[in-house]
């Protein structure tokens, strides 16, 4: 838990989330500027900063994240297909380094994302 992280206050219930999901290690909430009908941000309770800090020890929540987000597609009617995304770093549009993923449904995605 870092005071100074966001998501680690979310995940701690120190400041406000729409938490749809949470279990002792990981937790779904939903993003406070949707861009899609459905946009669910899911994250490990431990503090990893993106993506490429993730190690092979991250195996079992990381495997917790993606059978969540399954279970969350399913949950929002998403048999269509969706997107999940992973931003790592500035150039990428990080802006909170805390690892999440963002799931998002429920129109039509286009690629390549800008
Ligand atoms: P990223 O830009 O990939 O790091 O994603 C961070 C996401 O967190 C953005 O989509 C923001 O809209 C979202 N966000 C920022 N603050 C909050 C918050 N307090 N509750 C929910 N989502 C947030
Ligand atoms: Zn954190």
């Amino acid at each position: 838990m870092s005071r100074d992280c966001l998501f680690c206050r979310i995940a701690a219930h120190d400041l406000d989330g729409d938490i749809v999901f949470e279990s002792e290690d990981v937790l779904a909430f939903r993003d406070i500027n949707p861009q899609a009908p459905t946009h669910i941000l899911v994250i490990p309770r431990e503090h990893i900063p993106s993506a490429h800090e993730v190690s092979s020890a991250h195996a079992g929540v990381l495997a917790q994240m993606y059978a969540l987000t399954s279970k969350l597609a399913d949950d929002e009617g998403l048999s269509e297909g969706y997107r999940l995304v992973s931003n790592v770093g500035p150039a990428a549009g990080e802006s909170v380094p805390h690892l999440h993923m963002h799931l998002m449904g429920g129109r039509t995605m286009t690629w390549p994302p800008g």
